[in-house]
This record gives C-alpha cells, sequence and structure tokens, in this order.
C-alpha cells in the first residue's frame, strides 16, 4: 500500500484543535507527506431580517483577520509553513471538500466528538466531511 503524500487537517481553532494539528504532523511525517491546514471563517447570516439593513462586512473582515492570525500562530507551533495554511470563508464541510479537490489531498483530517444522542442524529462536521469526500478521511477523537 502506498503512503499518503499530501494531507488536509481542518482546525476549527478550538483548544483540542491543537491535539488534531499534532496527529496530523505525526502521521505526515511517517508518511513522508505534505501537509496543509484549513479553517472556514463562517459567513455571518443576517441578525435583523426584514427592513432594517445590516452591513456586517467590516465585522466579517475582522473575523477573517484574527482567524489568520490564529492558524499563523498554531501553524508555527507546528512547523507547518504559511503557503500551506488557508483561511477560506463558507460552510464547513463543502469547503474542506473543495479545498481537497483543489489541492489533490488523499487524505482529510479532521476531529470528532463522538456525539451520541440529538446531536449524533444532528450530523457533525465530522459526519459531514465523511461523506461526500473523494479521498480518505480520518477522524481524530478529541475530548467533549
Ligand atoms: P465539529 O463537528 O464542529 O465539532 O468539528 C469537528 C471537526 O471538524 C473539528 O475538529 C475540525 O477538524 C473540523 N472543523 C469544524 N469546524 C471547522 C472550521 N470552521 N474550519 C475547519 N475545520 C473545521
Amino acid at each position: 500500500m502506498s503512503n499518503y503524500t499530501h494531507i488536509l487537517v481542518g482546525v476549527d481553532l478550538s483548544d483540542e484543535a491543537n491535539h488534531v494539528i499534532q496527529r496530523a504532523n505525526a502521521l505526515a511525517a511517517a508518511s513522508k507527506a505534505k501537509l496543509s491546514i484549513v479553517h472556514v471563517v463562517e459567513p455571518l447570516t443576517f441578525a435583523y431580517g426584514g427592513d432594517i439593513p445590516v452591513d456586517l462586512t467590516e465585522i466579517q473582515d475582522q473575523l477573517q483577520t484574527k482567524a489568520v492570525e490564529q492558524l499563523r500562530s498554531m501553524a508555527k507551533a507546528n512547523n507547518i509553513s504559511s503557503e500551506n495554511q488557508h483561511v477560506v470563508t463558507g460552510q464547513p464541510v463543502s469547503e474542506i471538500h473543495a479545498l481537497a479537490d483543489e489541492l489533490n489531498v488523499d487524505l482529510v483530517i479532521v476531529g470528532s466528538h463522538g456525539r451520541k444522542g440529538l446531536a449524533l442524529l444532528l450530523g457533525s462536521t465530522a459526519n459531514g466531511v465523511l461523506h461526500g469526500a473523494k479521498c480518505d478521511v480520518l477522524a481524530v477523537r478529541v475530548k467533549d
């Protein structure tokens, strides 16, 4: 069986994200694979419907800037160079799929909380990434 050549890890910038990146880093090193990381900034929905137009562009830009900084610091701590760091805007599942295709990765790594009950029925990012991915997907268990 051939080794993975390019791994993409989805990073939600939470406290657990470092654990997921470390696992991905170890696997990438063992496989001599390139490692890319992505954080998806979700678009702000309009807080007010109807007649009151609210321009959220500035806040969205601030969120984007903050996300770039946070991802950069996590990447730096894990020796991931800037050209392999991606911050995109959209829905996490579809953006992770799109970037995985664009970068032609052969493995996507995400964290999984191992949800139960209603949360399981509602689904999770890990579930969404698994369903519809064109390559292998590894779910790294993170603590609840
Ligand atoms: P969740 O289902 O939201 O608990 O997320 C599970 C995993 O999906 C996280 O550990 C990340 O690997 C990935 N993920 C969730 N949200 C994002 C995001 N906004 N950008 C990139 N990856 C994400």
